[in-house]
């Protein structure tokens, strides 16, 4: 038996500590859909359970919004659009802004729980989105909504001379907008969504994810707290193909904001071409992660397990196709299953938990198929490969080596944890960079070593949104966001974040 065939021994955590009791009422109490500033039923009644992915067992229950629901939400946010919310100051929505970072904070230990709750997460992740990642980011949007300005230009139309007429640009909010986003990090998918909208003076119909909807009903009633107008931010929990689909072919809806799987966007583009509403889309990814022998291995290999394992491999930006030069292959390889065999599987409320459960039994089995087919195309195992014997939909971390282009699980979004290794040598170079863009994705990558001309040479070759050197996923409010091919449409974060949520009108006045 090679180094690196040791059967997996990944440690599990037997039990968890209870939920606070706030969190056990929170979840206990019914969860109905937020229209118009009112909490109300669904109206045909029907309801959508909602469960712990680490035990397996149901948490909560919420409403299953339709069609109907969705134009109620809808002619709420179109009121509150032309109504109360017009009125706001810049100044007024940026307070806003910065009174839900304060409420986010105060309501941290709630928020922090049902974050691991309904999506699995470790506290450790669930306490630094809450504490830090979403406030930092409702704060950077709250200094934005003074600084949304058009400008003045040097037209001269229909003949005018200078002194005749005065050109200029006014930048105006989009309408109303849909946001329907995923199950793999709840809270900050609906923040990047949401901030934007307050920041322009849009309004907002969400339609979180079906697993994990409960946070967005709680940054409802915060949004309410801090002081937006009813209207301005409505929240219809639902199932996709009924409640998200009848959101991205609403007539009255201005502005479509996806993050999801490619597949759904694609319908999600043909739902929007009814009345052609503006699309932005946050898709899959499958990013490469390049070592070259120089790089500071210390930092590559818990920055390559990090790449490919946080968030148990469902993150749109990991990093699961990774290429090391043959020099220190073996060495990272080693490096790199050492830290998978020694994470603590276990339910996220545990803080000795590392590494929680997949979404669903469903996406357990999806990830299960693609390792059998990377062991059947010749991949060889180095680590994992198998659910835990536990309750939960855990899978354990899972290395594979021996991999080349072409094989199933380098080609597709596995969205679980599996990596993918690969070696190149000296000659390899343009190989690597190609195989790098070999994917219909183009969302994250990155490169270590510590030749900075290398490092630059490969940044301006890989064909994605983002590309960190000597890091993963380098994220942060300021720094735009987003995919290239079928990643995405559009950025989020940042000031370009504010554009898909914004109109361009050019005035000329003449007198
Ligand atoms: P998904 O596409 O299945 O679902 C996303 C959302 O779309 C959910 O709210 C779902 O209810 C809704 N939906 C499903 N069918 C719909 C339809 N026909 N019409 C309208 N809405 C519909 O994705 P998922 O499984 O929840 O999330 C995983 C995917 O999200 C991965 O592909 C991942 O890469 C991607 N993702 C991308 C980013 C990014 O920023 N690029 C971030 C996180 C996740």
């Amino acid at each position: 038996m090679s180094a690196t065939q040791k059967p997996a021994s990944t440690s599990t955590t037997p039990s968890h500590p209870a939920p606070a009791v706030a969190t056990q009422a929170f979840l206990a109490r019914p969860h109905r859909l937020f229209i118009g500033g009112q909490w109300v039923d669904a109206l045909a009644g029907k309801s959508i359970d909602v469960f712990d992915p680490a035990t397996g067992g149901k948490i909560a229950s919420v409403a299953a919004g339709e069609a109907a629901d969705i134009d109620a939400a809808v002619a709420a946010a179109r009121a509150a659009f032309t109504g109360p919310w017009a009125k706001f100051t810049a100044a007024e929505r940026g307070k806003l802004l910065w009174k839900l970072a304060e409420l986010i904070e105060r309501d941290a230990p709630l928020l922090v729980e049902l974050e691991v709750l309904d999506n699995g997460q470790p506290l450790a992740v669930a306490q630094h989105v809450v504490n830090r990642i979403a406030p930092d980011f409702f704060r950077y949007y709250a200094g934005w909504p003074t600084k949304i300005e058009g400008a003045t230009v040097p037209a001269a139309p229909q003949g005018r001379r200078p002194g005749e007429v005065l050109s200029f640009t006014l930048r105006e909010p989009i309408g109303v907008v849909g946001a329907i986003t995923p199950w793999n990090a709840p809270l900050p998918m609906l923040m990047v969504k949401l901030a934007p909208v307050l920041a322009t003076g849009c309004t907002l119909v969400l339609k979180p994810a079906e697993h994990t909807p409960l946070t967005a009903l709680r940054v409802a009633q915060l949004c309410a707290e801090a002081g937006v107008p009813d209207g301005v931010v409505n929240v219809v929990t639902g199932y996709g193909e009924s409640a998200g689909a009848a959101l991205a072919a609403h007539p009255g809806v201005d502005k479509i904001a996806f993050t999801g799987s490619t597949d759904v966007g694609r319908m999600i583009v043909k739902a929007a071409a009814g009345n052609l509403k503006k699309v932005s889309l946050e898709l899959g990814g499958k990013s490469p992660v390049i070592v070259f022998p120089d790089a500071v291995l210390e930092q590559v290999i818990p920055g390559a397990a990090r790449a490919c394992f946080f968030l148990q491999g469902q993150n749109c930006m990991a990093g699961t196709r990774l290429y090391v030069h043959e020099q220190v292959h073996d060495e990272v390889v080693a490096g790199v299953a050492a830290i998978a065999r020694g994470m603590r599987i276990g339910h996220g409320l545990d803080p000795a938990s590392q590494f929680g459960p997949l979404i669903s039994a469903e996406q357990r089995e999806r990830v299960r198929g693609f390792v059998a087919a990377g062991t059947r195309e010749g991949g060889e195992l180095v680590c994992g490969g198998n659910a835990p014997a536990r309750s939960g939909w855990f899978f354990e971390p899972t290395i594979f080596t021996r991999m080349h282009a072409g094989m199933t699980p380098v080609k597709s979004e596995i969205f679980g944890p599996v990596l993918c290794v690969q070696s190149f040598g000296d000659d390899d170079l343009e190989r690597v960079a190609s195989e790098a863009n070999d994917t219909i994705y183009g969302l994250s990558g990155s490169v270590w070593t510590r030749d900075i001309g290398r490092a630059l040479q490969m940044v301006r070759r890989i064909d994605s949104g983002q590309v960190s050197v000597n890091m993963h996923a380098a994220l942060d409010p300021a720094m735009p966001f987003g995919g290239n091919k079928q990643s995405g449409w559009g950025r989020e974060f940042g000031k370009e974040g504010l554009e898909p949520y914004l109109k361009t009108k050019g005035v000329s006045v003449a007198w």
